[in-house]
Formats: structure tokens, C-alpha cells, sequence
């Protein structure tokens, strides 16, 4: 099957059959989400060109993936915009999609400089949770304050964001 053939059937099922499940229970979601990313695009990406969202997806435990509903917010309208056309459909997109949805950012804010998205992540040096630009590597801590030093850095885990207060456990 041609690859653009299917991108086209990933997006229509995406839509209608796992989104929706977000509704409901968490890792159920997750492991749907999972399977489709597997069923229709499994084998495209190379290990080494899987974006951050795609990595966690794929390679951690489904608990530990910090998905929330402002999350699954912002991914239904991305999703809506790629349904009419606005945006294309590509691999690009499907990683960026994932990472919109598995890596946590902060949706109220954006960065100082250039406005592109902050994600949480772990200083590992001190082991805190920081926001960074997605871009430009500009850091806050979690209550905002901007840091000098740029650190070193990982994508944060599920429980760690709940340990951090960033987010709650129930969500
Ligand atoms: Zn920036």
C-alpha cells in the first residue's frame, strides 16, 4: 500500500475510533493508541528518526506517559484542521501528533522568546522538573522563574510530573 494511502486510513481511524477512548479509561487509550500507530504506520519510522512522543509511546510503560485532557484537547483540534486540509497529514505530522499527546506541555504558556511550546522535563543534574522551549532550550522552573543555567535534560515521567505537583494524580 502506498504510503500516502496509508496516512489517509491511519488519520480517518485515529479519528473515529481511538481519540474517542481518551474519554474514558487512561491506558486503555494509550495502549489503542499504541496499537494504531503500529497497525498502519509500524515499520515506517526508523527507531532513530521516532520523535520524542513516539519514543515514549513505544518504549515506556503506558502508566508512565503523562497524557491530560487539555492534552487530548489540543490534539483534537490539530486533528480537525488535518481532517479539512488546513495542515498535511505527513510522518512529520504523526510524530509531532504523538508528541502533542504523550509529552507534557504547558498549554497556558509559551516561550518569552520565540513562542514555540514548553515541555516539562527532569534536570538531571538536580533532578527537577523545568519547563524548556521546544526551539531555543530557554528553561523555567515549575512556579516560572526563568534559570540561567540550560542543564541537562530528559523528558518527564508520568509519576514524576504527579510527584512535582504539575500534575494530579487523578487525571
Ligand atoms: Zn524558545
Amino acid at each position: 500500500m502506498k504510503i500516502q494511502t496509508r496516512l489517509s486510513k491511519s488519520l480517518e481511524t485515529l479519528i473515529q475510533a481511538v481519540i474517542p477512548l481518551a474519554d474514558g479509561d487512561r491506558i486503555a487509550f494509550l495502549r489503542s493508541l499504541r496499537q494504531w500507530y503500529l497497525l498502519h504506520l509500524g515499520g515506517i519510522h526508523d527507531d532513530s528518526q521516532r520523535g520524542d512522543g513516539l519514543k515514549l509511546l513505544m518504549d515506556s510503560s503506558l502508566d508512565e506517559i503523562p497524557v491530560t485532557e487539555q492534552s487530548i484537547v489540543q490534539a483534537r483540534r490539530q486533528l480537525e484542521r488535518y481532517r479539512s486540509g488546513d495542515m498535511n497529514w505527513t510522518l512529520a505530522a504523526v510524530d509531532a501528533l504523538i508528541t502533542d499527546i504523550c509529552v507534557l506541555r504547558d498549554w497556558n504558556d509559551c516561550c518569552v522568546n520565540d513562542q514555540f511550546d514548553l515541555e516539562y522535563v527532569i534536570d538531571t543534574d538536580t533532578c527537577t522538573v523545568v519547563k524548556t522551549c521546544t526551539a531555543c532550550g530557554y528553561t523555567l522552573d515549575v512556579v516560572g522563574n526563568a534559570r540561567e543555567r540550560p542543564g541537562n535534560f530528559r523528558i518527564a515521567s508520568r509519576s514524576e510530573l504527579v510527584a512535582a505537583g504539575v500534575i494530579e494524580n487523578a487525571t
